[in-house]
């Protein structure tokens, strides 16, 4: 979708292209582009002189003569392509202008979602589109009115920068590049937006999106502003689209969510989240103590889930049991939990299958356990975290480490299958290193319980320092 940086672009090359002419003639081809008035359209436009262009937002204002004015919302696939009257007009032509110098220019849109709306110079800001846009942010100098007006707004910041009602001219690409300029996680509520962050939202609004017109916007698929400019902005996206990548400045992986229905790209600890609810995975390799962790989190009033105990409950699920024995053909003998893991081990293969199948399951009971909690800390023990691709569900990572000869040493007292047990070891640990940098806080458990719920407490105290959202942010 073009968003203002493109639409600009589309308003500087097509100016030049329309400013004196006049149009003989115009083609309605999809009606519903013209809000079904063609008739009325063809009169209103014809014979008219473009005298300029302006741009609100995302829309591209056409100032005729007679104080006539055509609004233009090129949505999602909407683009303006000049030709020769004597050229085929463009395969999605929806409304064709013939001009007066032997040139035609199609109105392209390959989804029709665009608009074309009949104004004039005394009501076109007026028009119920327009009437509520926000400012852009080019012509906000003081954001208090801003700081007052969303303080009535508990809709997360960038659903709320999205409405176009704050500040006009962010769409999603945009909207993701500043909140990550100006380290706010897309979730804070509108309404704990401090002032100092209104002006950073501000300042770096205007600063990217001065960047972008600069370098004639971000050609993200099908956008075209016009023949032989591309939009050279994308290459220097630092948010949008990079998921999975390494943080341009922190090096910890960028993470993807949904708000409100919009993927979300955002840096997990330059955008760190505040207020409640906050989501906390556990990790660590096995016997590291993280059902430890887990209870310190408990004592502190915490939502806690272990995905173990929902693994154990899922087995225990007639249904779920059905499924897994028709799936991987595991011989039906004995207990069921018995069964599978001897088909395992002697099926090494079929693990991932069995991952496939129950992975999906345990995230499903995890987010449905946080959702029926009212506890501001929701956490959850997910040694398959990492495996399962499970990190974009919370908000904070808590690690428990522990050295590999202490580990083996308390492994003996639980288990006796060594060699199957020491493979199991290895494939944790570097699953673990791997991952550390994804890690927010990693406690060590090389001493004593008491030294262990120590450390925990100290991280709970960080955590919770994160719910205040009055506190200065950092
Ligand atoms: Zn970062």
């Amino acid at each position: 979708m073009p968003e203002l940086p493109e639409v600009e672009t589309v308003k500087r090359v097509l100016l030049p292209i329309v400013k004196g002419r006049t149009i003989k003639d115009v083609e309605v081809l999809r009606k519903t582009i013209v809000n079904n008035l063609e008739n009325e359209f063809i009169s209103f436009i014809k014979n008219e002189t473009v005298l300029d262009m302006s741009r609100i937002g995302k829309f591209l204002i056409f100032h005729l003569t007679n104080d006539k004015v055509l609004i233009s919302h090129l949505r999602m696939e909407g683009k303006y392509i000049e030709l020769l009257e004597n050229e085929d007009s463009t395969k999605y032509a929806r409304v064709v202008f013939h001009l007066d110098n032997g040139h035609k220019l199609c109105y392209d849109d390959s989804r029709s979602f665009g608009r074309m709306i009949m104004s004039n110079e005394k009501d076109y800001l007026n028009e119920k589109e327009i009437a509520k846009l926000g400012p852009e942010p080019f012509d906000v100098d003081d954001v208090n009115p801003l700081l007052e007006k969303a303080k009535r707004i508990s809709l997360p910041i960038k659903t709320a920068l999205l409405s176009q009602e704050l500040i006009t001219g962010l769409g999603n690409i945009y909207v993701d590049e500043v909140l990550f300029a100006s380290k706010i996680h897309p979730l804070t509520p509108a309404k704990l937006i401090n002032k100092n962050e209104w002006e950073k939202i501000i300042s770096e609004s205007k600063r990217i999106l001065a960047e972008a017109i600069e370098l004639g916007g971000s050609t993200i698929k099908s956008y075209h502003p016009g023949k032989d400019i591309n939009g050279e902005f994308q290459t220097r996206l630092l948010a949008y689209g990079r998921n999975r990548q390494i943080c341009v400045l922190r090096h910890a992986f960028m993470r993807f969510i949904k708000v409100n229905g919009r993927g979300t790209t955002f840096c997990p600890r330059c955008q760190i989240k505040r207020g409640a609810p906050l989501k906390i995975a556990i990790v660590g390799k096995i016997a590291s103590g993280k059902s430890t962790v887990l209870e310190e989190f408990r004592k502190a009033n915490s939502c806690c889930v272990s995905s173990d105990q929902i693994v154990h409950e899922l087995y225990a699920q007639k249904a779920i049991q059905e499924l897994i024995i028709k799936k991987l053909k595991v011989k039906e003998e004995g207990e069921f939990v018995e069964a599978l893991r001897n088909h395992i081990a002697n099926n090494s293969k079929d693990l991932d299958k069995l991952e496939k199948i129950v992975h999906p399951l345990v995230k499903k009971e995890i987010e449905a356990a946080f959702k029926k909690s009212k506890a501001k800390l929701l956490v959850a023990e997910v040694p398959l975290l990492f495996k399962a691709n499970m990190q974009n569900m919370f908000d904070i990572i808590v690690g428990v480490d522990i050295d590999e000869k202490i580990q083996i040493e308390r492994l003996q007292l639980r288990d006796k299958e060594k060699s199957a047990l020491l493979k199991r070891l290895n494939d944790e640990k570097n699953l673990f290193n791997e991952h550390l940098s994804e890690i927010d806080f990693i406690v060590n458990n090389n001493d004593n319980l008491a030294c262990l719920r120590k450390e925990v407490r100290s991280i709970i105290c960080k955590v919770e320092d994160r719910l205040n959202p009055l506190l200065p942010r950092t």
